[in-house]
């Protein structure tokens, strides 16, 4: 079961001195989660004008499992452009695995080939796997990670512990900085 608990984004965390993966105490670096929105976007005269908030933590993990966090925390990224890509990729992936079974049913003869059976175009069905590969790394990719941010206001961050030890234990050193978690993030996953 994960965890998720909600703290001040005005103090600094404190971390436990373990891997948020496995709770390993040697050999620990750190990586970091990000959450963050552009706020609005603006032509100035320097040229374009974000306006973000963002907000990057930086949590312990055991060097076995730090590999891989680094792409996996940006593409499970919270932010609108990835949010928006990873609805392209669904949306493309869900296709993509109808047109591949139908495909293998022919190949094994489950199915008679349809009279007017014309071949895909190539790139049309490399585009379709590309989803589907897309797809299944970003479903490990969320589960790889140990913390990850799930949620941002103006004050506060929620965090999303995979570790329920290690979130105790997080939670038991920083109870000065706990917020409420809002009621309808703990249906967010
Ligand atoms: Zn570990």
């Amino acid at each position: 079961m994960a965890r998720k608990v909600s703290v001040s984004s005005d103090d600094a965390v404190s971390w436990p001195a373990c891997c948020a993966r496995c709770g390993a105490k040697n050999e620990l670096v750190a990586s970091s989660v990000s959450i963050g929105s552009v706020r609005s976007v603006g032509v100035g005269f320097g040229g374009m004008v974000l306006n973000s908030s963002m907000a990057t933590l930086n949590y312990p993990v055991c060097r076995a499992h730090a590999a891989g966090l680094g792409l996996a925390a940006v593409v499970t990224r919270r932010t609108g452009g990835f949010r928006f890509l990873r609805g392209f990729i669904y949306l493309l992936a869900i296709p993509g695995a109808l047109t591949f079974a139908v495909i293998a049913a022919r190949w094994l003869g489950l199915l008679a080939p349809l009279r007017n059976d014309q071949a895909m175009p190539m790139p049309f069905v490399a585009m379709l796997a590309a989803a589907i590969a897309a797809t299944a790394y970003l479903i490990y990719a969320f589960r790889a990670l140990p913390v990850r941010l799930v949620g941002q206001s103006k004050d506060t961050v929620t965090l999303r512990f995979s570790n329920d030890d290690f979130a105790a234990r997080f939670v038991a050193q920083n109870r000065r900085n706990l917020r409420a978690v809002p009621w309808w993030k703990k249906f967010v996953l």
